[in-house]
């Protein structure tokens, strides 16, 4: 049966002398292979539609028998061209598609995220996407944390964050590895709901803490398989000491 759904390209490589396999991400996140036969040639119909982190609308179908399915057309709806011209933004675009590639179990509404998040990018924002980006992806996941009192003892006065106990903590409750928070709390806050802004306000040692804070919570939460991830961000996201 033939299908047209938006998808974004996630990853795209040559196959045989002539043809191209493309990684997408549908609207309803899922994840499908297909082959674009003919795609190499220069004449190709395809052109620049299947290129990774193009949002485009394709039309394909998949045998009932096959795992790969077969690319008929292709148009680019968004192509997100001013995160590619920045290569710190591509290099957290990177990041964003690797996720969608690597997720063990991709949720409902990874699509939205996704394309929410490149959005940002897009519009001039940076590192704040991906502290967007992975409080969305936990919360899609089932496992987010617990912002707004102490995950042990529901006291309001909450400095510290610990990722083993799920969240914020308040002085009596802290572990040695809670992170002192002071105010970045509400900042995570603000961040979880798209507004971004507030990165602009911290140093950039709180940047750091946050993003370390919101990874080792995605390793502990989400599983081993995010720590390749530091590979391919463009900043150091485990510094030795906190
Ligand atoms: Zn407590």
């Amino acid at each position: 049966m033939i299908k047209r759904k938006d998808a974004l390209i996630l990853k795209s490589y040559n196959y045989s002398n002539s043809s191209k396999i493309i990684h997408i991400l549908t609207e309803d996140s899922e994840r499908i292979s297909l082959i674009a036969k003919g795609a190499r040639r220069t004449n190709s119909r395809f052109g620049g539609n299947i290129e990774p982190l193009n949002l485009s609308e394709i039309v394909y179908y998949i045998k009932r028998d096959r795992d790969m399915g077969i690319l008929k057309e292709a148009m680019v709806k968004e192509p997100y061209l001013f995160i590619k011209d920045d290569l710190y933004k591509m290099n957290i675009a990177w990041g964003l598609l690797w996720i969608a590639k690597r997720i063990p179990d991709p949720q409902d509404g990874l699509f939205g995220l996704e394309n929410r998040s490149l959005t940002f990018l897009n519009r001039g924002f940076k590192e704040e996407v991906l502290i967007y980006f992975m409080l969305s992806l936990f919360h899609l996941s089932g496992v987010p944390p617990k912002l707004n009192k102490c995950v042990k003892c529901g006291s309001k006065e909450v400095l510290f964050f610990d990722v083993t106990s799920g969240g914020a903590v308040c002085e009596a409750c802290k572990l040695g590895t809670s992170f002192r928070l002071n105010n970045l709390l509400n900042l995570l806050n603000d961040l979880k709901k798209g507004r971004l802004r507030e990165w602009k306000e911290i140093t950039d040692s709180e940047r750091r803490k946050v993003i370390r804070m919101v990874f080792e919570y995605g390793l502990y939460h989400l599983g081993e398989w995010l720590n390749r991830l530091s590979d391919i961000l463009p900043f150091e996201i485990m510094p030795k000491e906190r």
